[in-house]
């Protein structure tokens, strides 16, 4: 639904996210090469590119550093410049050293860094990035885990911790305890019931309740965070209820926390889909509420990463809530008063990313668990759990309502509970959430809260002695007592408070439980989901460029059709948004909630499709202006469809029968990429020529269901196509005759271990040469590497060429489920001994070699692994080694399936993960922790090294990982469990589905001198995984070729049709910062994210 934006908004809100992601893919590539060296490099590999850029950047890291240097002596020998003459010099500065922006006046930069948003920032630390060491903090967590004996002893009533006591002393008249009960409700958006079904069950009720007790209690507060929920309250509302809760939200008695659409899972999601579910979630907040946000609430996600921290200090917010950290961490940060502190991303080598965050020391985020360490007496006062009521108290001592018989009593034991927990925290404020899943849904059960709490409040309040202040609060309340109580200990207030950097994966509720399980858990969604983040970037990016192109007045048909390609982005950016959820992308939801994300994802992946069609249409017309649209109209077809939201996607067959096809390939990266391109045709013997006419070197292959059942009729077309930065090309596919088209082969195939019943007829295999051979090793080689596999199928080793060979197999392997309270489930991986490898045999396979590419197929038991390297001179992806894996666990009972891959690298316990796509940690294998313990969030990509050689795999979709032994490296790729695993689900995970997963092997073989500082990923796979995540999309022309143009570089239209400046904003557009001149070229921090706003003329 988007009648809720205005369309203008809606249009700065898709130019801002469009061209905000124009500036990410700029800062992602910014190491590569400039235009210039592009076209000077362009014979070489992609690795080879990359390597005399990076010669080039170690060289002109020493220039670098002397210019910044040299200006930093400039301003501060002399006043400061005017601003054009400062960046005039650095113009010509740059440009002798081949850098690409200038150098920003240091007395203004000195000036920003004071502010609490992240203005772009200096070349010169842009160079030194990866050699500056992180600063210190007090609390790194990787050297936590190493010290940590993570026994687990008994604490008593706080079973996790210990036995709290306190000194009434550090209390008195004029520094008294103060205490801020939060009301909230945690309303997930799907899990155990569908996003709507919750919403018309429990949701609706909650917030018109919430109504009407909010204003009927002017003391009473709330705070709320999934921004879908109000959004569907919002359009059955009268003006009238509008109006009040705008009033609650500006006297403060409602906050909006996080506001993103959803609490999103932090650990198998993108930052580029978190970002957008945030953007969605706070541009809804400032059209309809006209508010902003302060701070962070995530109390039910499986883990955190520091990911998320950034992303909402660089979107304004100053503080943030977290539940779900591992119990022997809380444990241990609460002993040394360090559950609220500052929290640093670990490649942060200045301050400027500390985030302030509060952790909640116990077990829940329930009212049981949040008053103070004892959850027997928490219990007793959520009066929710009144008797007779829906719910009760586990520890069977019932709430009492407060009365004046009882009230004194019952006053002082919540009060002594709120003191000790006052002892977890360097300050005299408590907060002490009140609320669950789904609470408030009823006037009774406000009233019940408000009324009991008030009584306790006023008695305590009243008794001088106590020196406790108690009241309702929201998190804003909370924090500004905080920051005010810090300020009476000491001036530096809240700065005082210590660093921490790191992550807290992987998360562990009570003794060897670790919720590792959701990594993986339907492998299926999680990779639809990279697939949606694909599309929709790739239509965001192409529909805001065909709005410029129509220009700045199109006629009412035109501005009509755009509106419609809007509402289909803002419903695919909902979906996306939605299936962020803590319980969607986790797959921790029920099976019927899974299939309605399924169907959702799937209606928003065809509603990017018809966006792109068409988008791309206006743009190859000569003159879109005069464009006469039709929105259902199916000018372009992608090359793959699906044919239902539980199928794989599938491969259209061009049919070459009535004459040449054009097929548009659309490169949406803003770098050059060459790679291939594969298409299923109808006839073997073709010829593709690209937009210049020239005839390209192409192969077909034959296609088989499996690895040995024939397709008869289709072929697997594959030539590489070179691409410039976000451009659409159009290549022409036609059929010829035999033998015609000299740069076309015929892939040879091999087939092995095949029994004679299945075998196909020369004949019919025709005009490919199909040979039975028994089995042997088999070699590819690319111009990059030569890749060896053993007589079964399996690989052996990969060298780059120039190096020594790296030995290099790949296993299958399979967990068991423990037996006990607590098995493997969706959430928890509860193996029940090491891993079994699936036991070698003869399996079948087959090999198909050619000039463009070469690949093998092997058919284990439920399972078609497939290696492929593309042999073509010069594309980029001859410089990798992709995997694909189709698994099939349908027949399967508790199992858990991985591919594990043994190299002769000496990486001992360490490896490095990625976190959200965004940065990279690394990671150690403690002998002292559980199997289970050892598996990461592996979003993105994972690596191993040692002094001489590197490997990192990449991932097209996020998985659970471990390096279980030096040299291993270890993905799960799907699991099927029979059982609950106690953690509210009820059920199993045994709704398999046929599921692909794809991975890039990267080997390299570092030269430098000294280590970096930080584990970054190299350019070479930092490319390979960005081409995997955004692959170039290919469309086929659904008519003649006729009125096709030939190609368009839309990246010439990006600054045209918009004013001259724009206006840097925190991420999600709320906070506005300055304006920037679009002409200037900006200068960009390495890792930071930049958005803008842009004006159409
Ligand atoms: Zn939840």
């Amino acid at each position: 639904m988007f009648h809720l934006r205005s369309p203008d908004s809606i249009f700065k809100l898709v130019l801002g996210i469009s061209i905000g992601v124009v500036v990410f893919i700029i800062i992602q590539m910014s190491y590569l090469p400039s235009n210039d060296q592009r076209e000077l490099d362009f014979d070489g590999t992609l690795e080879q590119r990359l390597i005399h850029l990076e010669s080039d950047i170690s060289q002109n890291r020493h220039v670098a550093g002397q210019l910044h240097k040299a200006v930093k002596e400039l301003m501060t020998a002399a006043p400061p410049p005017d601003q054009h003459q400062q960046a005039d010099q650095l113009d010509v500065a740059a440009n002798q050293h081949q850098q690409a922006a200038p150098q920003r006046a240091a007395a203004e930069w000195q000036q920003e860094r004071q502010q609490q948003r992240r203005q772009p920032g200096s070349m010169a630390g842009f160079c030194e990035f990866g050699q500056q060491s992180p600063k210190t903090t007090d609390v790194q967590m990787l050297d936590l885990y190493k010290e940590m004996p993570f026994d687990n002893p008994d604490g008593g009533a706080w079973k996790q911790g210990w036995e709290l006591t306190y000194d009434t002393s550090q209390w008195s008249a004029a520094k008294k305890l103060r205490v801020f009960v939060v009301p909230h409700s945690h309303n997930d958006p799907g899990w155990i019931k569908t996003f709507e079904q919750y919403y018309a069950g429990q949701t609706r009720n909650i917030f018109n309740s919430m109504v009407a007790m909010l204003e009927r209690f002017p003391r009473m507060k709330f705070i709320w965070a999934e921004i879908s929920y109000l959004d569907l309250w919002w359009s059955e509302i009268s003006p009238e209820v509008k109006a009040k809760v705008k009033r609650l939200v500006s006297r403060g008695q409602l906050e909006l926390v996080t506001a993103g659409w959803v609490m999103p899972d932090e650990a198998n999601t993108h930052y580029w889909a978190v970002l957008e579910q945030l953007v969605t979630g706070h541009e809804w907040l400032r059209l309809n509420l006209n508010a902003t946000v302060s701070n962070g609430w995530s109390i039910d996600p499986f883990g955190l990463s520091p990911t998320l921290a950034y992303v909402l200090r660089r979107s304004g917010l100053d503080h943030m809530v977290i539940q779900r950290a591992h119990y022997a961490v809380k444990r241990r940060l609460a002993r040394h008063k360090q559950l609220e502190f500052w929290w640093r991303q670990t490649w942060d080598s200045g301050d400027s990313t500390d985030m302030f965050c509060h952790v909640m020391p116990f077990y829940s985020y329930d009212a049981p668990h949040s008053c103070g360490p004892d959850p027997k007496v928490c219990c007793q006062f959520d009066f929710a759990r009144l008797p007779g009521g829906k719910y009760n108290c586990p520890w069977r001592v019932a709430p009492r309502p407060i009365n004046d018989g009882n009230v004194a009593e019952r006053a002082a034991t919540l009060l002594d509970q709120y003191r000790k927990k006052a002892q977890l925290y360097n300050s005299r404020v408590v907060m002490v959430p009140l609320g669950d899943d789904f609470r408030y849904d009823s006037a009774h059960e406000w009233e019940a809260q408000y009324v009991n709490y008030q009584r306790l409040f006023d008695h305590m309040n009243g008794q001088t002695d106590w020196h406790v202040e108690a009241q309702f609060g929201t998190l804003a309340d909370y924090f500004a007592a905080l920051e005010a109580d810090a300020r009476k200990e000491a001036a530096a207030g809240l700065a005082a408070f210590p660093r921490l950097s790191g992550d807290f994966f992987t998360y562990a509720d009570k003794n060897d439980e670790y919720w590792s399980g959701y990594y993986t858990s339907r492998p299926f969604h999680k990779s639809m989901d990279r697939v949606l983040i694909s599309q929709l970037r790739a239509a965001e990016l192409l529909y805001s460029l065909a709005l410029a192109a129509v220009g700045p007045s199109p006629s009412v048909e035109l501005s009509s059709h755009t509106s419609q390609l809007l509402a289909d982005l803002v419903l695919a950016r909902r979906a996306l948004s939605l299936f962020q959820h803590h319980d969607g992308i986790t797959g921790t939801a029920k099976d019927r909630v899974v299939i309605d994300y399924g169907n959702k994802l799937l209606k928003a992946l065809e509603r990017c499709q018809r966006v792109l069609q068409q988008s791309a249409q206006a743009l190859l017309l000569p003159e879109p202006a005069a464009w006469q649209p039709d929105i259902s109209a199916v000018y372009w077809e992608p090359a793959e469809r699906r044919r239902g939201p539980e199928r794989l996607a599938e491969r259209r067959t061009l049919s070459l029968a009535d004459g040449e096809r054009a097929v548009l390939v659309y490169n949406d990266l803003a770098h050059r990429r060459v790679e291939a391109v594969s298409l299923h045709v109808s006839s073997a013997h073709v010829e593709v020529t690209d937009p210049r006419g020239r005839v390209l070197k192409s192969q077909c292959a034959p296609v088989f269901d499996g690895v040995a059942a024939l397709v008869d009729g289709v072929h697997k077309l594959t030539f590489v196509a070179t691409l410039a930065p976000l451009s659409l090309a159009v290549f022409t596919v036609r059929q010829v005759a035999p033998m015609e088209n000299g740069r076309h082969e015929l892939a040879l195939v091999t087939l092995v271990h095949v029994p004679k019943g299945q075998q196909v007829s020369p004949g019919r295999a025709a005009p490919y040469a199909v040979e039975y051979s028994p089995p042997a090793p088999v070699t590819f080689g690319s111009t990059d590497l030569t890749l060896e596999l053993g007589p079964d199928g399996l690989m052996t080793s990969l060298t780059r060429v120039g190096y020594d060979r790296t030995a290099l197999s790949v296993d299958f392997v399979t967990y068991g489920a423990q037996r006990g309270p607590d098995p493997s489930g969706a959430y928890l991986f509860m193996p029940d001994g090491a891993a079994r490898s699936y036991h070698r045999s003869a399996w079948p396979y087959r090999v198909e070699r050619g000039p463009v590419a070469a690949e093998l197929a092997v058919q284990l038991p439920d399972l078609t692994h497939t290696v492929r390297l593309v042999r073509a001179e010069g594309a980029d992806d001859a410089s990798w080694v992709e995997i694909q894996n189709r698994a099939d666990m349908s027949r399967r009972r508790n199992v858990e399936l991985a591919m594990r891959l043994h190299s002769s690298i000496s990486s001992g316990d360490r490896f490095v993960t990625d976190l959200n796509g965004f940065q990279t940690i690394e990671r150690r294998t403690f002998e002292k922790l559980p199997t289970q313990a050892n598996f990461y969030p592996v979003p993105g990509m994972m690596y191993i090294e040692d002094e001489r050689a590197r490997l990192t795999l990449t991932l097209a979709q996020p998985l659970g990982g471990a390096s279980l032994g030096p040299g291993q490296m270890e993905v799960m790729l799907d699991r099927r469990l029979m059982q609950d695993d106690n953690r509210g689900l009820g059920q199993g995970v045994t709704d398999s589905r046929v599921t692909l997963s794809t991975f890039r092997l990267v080997l390299e073989h570092p030269n430098q001198q000294e280590a970096p500082q930080k584990p970054l990923p190299s350019l070479l796979a930092h490319a390979a995984h960005r081409s995997q995540l955004h692959p170039v999309h290919a469309l086929l022309h659904s008519r003649s070729c006729a009125a096709v143009p030939g190609k368009l570089n839309v990246a010439h239209l990006l600054p045209e049709g918009f004013q001259a400046t724009a206006t840097q904003t925190s991420l999600t557009g709320v906070h506005l910062g300055r304006s920037v001149a679009l002409a200037a070229p900006l200068a960009l921090d390495p890792m930071e994210l930049y958005a803008f706003r842009l004006k159409r003329l």
